[in-house]
């Protein structure tokens, strides 16, 4: 299963009213959509914008109604931490403030050089105002991080201090319930995002990029409180394997479903990714493992940023690496799914709630005959319009490891009758 971060858009009038996926060069996921079946999903409903952290559990078969418990555990996991059960994780971002609090930019620039210094500083912060809490920051991928707070009793029930734009002021945390530990956790996390500043604006790492011309870091913003979700394994519906992706969320999902994390030299998690590493790795894995989910998250930073013409390299790099897929991998014996876990068109800079294309190949599926992979072509597909949530239960038929329906036991919309 290969997902393309974002990679679903919008025409744009500049190009022609293409979308990135119909302007670029792809021979070879063209030739897969030729040979194969497509059609459209919807991450959870029509119209609903998702966040990937949602749309990802949905696309492993785990519905985010019934199993999502706030995106900062499932980043916590996906860099390695282990967490207690009463431990309450935020996913965070260096960012640069002014003065009166506002943010200037998000992501200090993308700021990549330098954050475990930075983070060094900040795990020596003494939290005076919660007694019987301690809390680690953890550096990820560029500007982003992990925030965990250990402690018995804790509530991931608070609000967000990052205000989710630039030009806005950073917020206060407040506890959304009456309980002890949504105060605590609000208090704690307000007491840090105050001593952020303070240890980071003198930082040399900071005097650094200041002499440079860069965005500092000069605040972290915590953002989607959440604690361990209870995901059963992948391998009660027959799937065992491993998941190739650099960026914590996906890591996160993939370690809580059961599988197991690979390391690829070169992964990012952003355009300058070694594609090929990573694709090589995926197929290798096959060799052992009857599943492999494979993510690249580029396609999503350049949707982010309104470059049209990135994004679209971004596919074309994604579909050489393809080109491994179709000399290495048996296609008989081979289900690929190609699809993005949501859009993030070029017009918006954003994740929208339009359905994302979706490609199935091999394993007996109906040739398309279409002439390439798209959305419009996806749209006129045999597959129809369906869910991220449809896709497990679609691809365990193919594979011949579906059940009869029950609508009782684990990942109730995969798993059928055991009888
Ligand atoms: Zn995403
Ligand atoms: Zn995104």
């Amino acid at each position: 299963m290969v997902i393309c971060d974002g990679m679903g858009d919008r025409p744009s009038p500049e190009f022609g009213n293409k979308t990135p996926l119909s302007y670029a060069k792809k021979p070879n996921l063209d030739a897969l959509a030729n040979l194969g079946a497509m059609g459209l999903m919807d991450p959870i409903a029509p119209g609903i914008c998702p966040g990937s952290d949602v749309a990802t559990l949905a696309l492993l078969g785990y519905d985010p109604r019934v199993y999502y418990t706030g995106r900062g555990a499932l980043e916590a996991l996906g860099a390695g931490v282990d967490l207690n059960e009463d431990d309450v994780a935020f996913r965070c971002n260096f960012a640069t403030i002014d003065d009166s609090y506002r943010v200037i930019d998000r992501r200090a620039g993308r700021i990549s050089e330098g954050v475990s210094e930075l983070a060094e500083s900040l795990n020596k912060i003494r939290l005076r105002k919660v007694r019987g809490l301690n809390f680690r920051f953890i550096p990820t991928i560029q500007h982003r991080g992990v925030l965990i707070f250990r402690g018995e009793d804790l509530s991931a029930r608070v609000t967000d201090i990052d205000p989710h734009k630039n030009g806005m002021r950073v917020l206060k945390s407040i506890p959304l319930s009456r309980s002890p530990g949504a105060r605590r956790v609000a208090t704690a996390v307000n007491e840090f995002v105050e001593s952020s500043i303070r240890v980071l604006s003198g930082h040399p790492v900071n005097v650094k990029r200041h002499q440079r011309g860069l965005p500092i870091a000069n605040i972290v913003l915590p953002r989607g409180a959440g604690k361990l979700p209870k995901l059963e394994s992948l391998e009660i519906i027959g799937l065992k394997g491993v998941c190739v992706a650099a960026v914590a969320l996906v890591r996160g999902v993939s370690k809580a479903s059961g599988l197991r994390l690979l390391d690829v030299p070169g992964a990012t998690g952003g355009p300058d990714t070694n594609f090929k590493a990573k694709m090589k790795a995926a197929i290798e894995a096959l060799h052992e493992d009857n599943f492999v989910l494979l993510h690249f998250k580029a396609t999503d930073v350049l949707g982010h940023d309104r470059d049209f013409l990135g994004k679209v390299e971004a596919i074309q790099k994604i579909d050489e690496s393809m080109g491994l897929v179709r000399d290495m991998v048996d296609a008989e014996r081979t289900l690929i799914v190609v699809t993005a876990d949501h859009c993030t068109p070029i017009s918006i800079g954003d994740h929208s709630g339009d359905p994302a294309p979706l490609l199935i190949h091999g394993c007996g599926v109906d040739p398309s005959g279409a002439p390439s992979f798209d959305e419009r072509n996806a749209a006129r597909g045999d597959i129809g319009r369906i869910r991220s949530l449809d896709l497990m239960p679609m691809i365990l038929d193919l594979l011949g490891k579906g059940r009869k329906f029950e609508s009782q036991g684990y990942l109730k919309n995969c798993r059928g009758s055991t009888m």
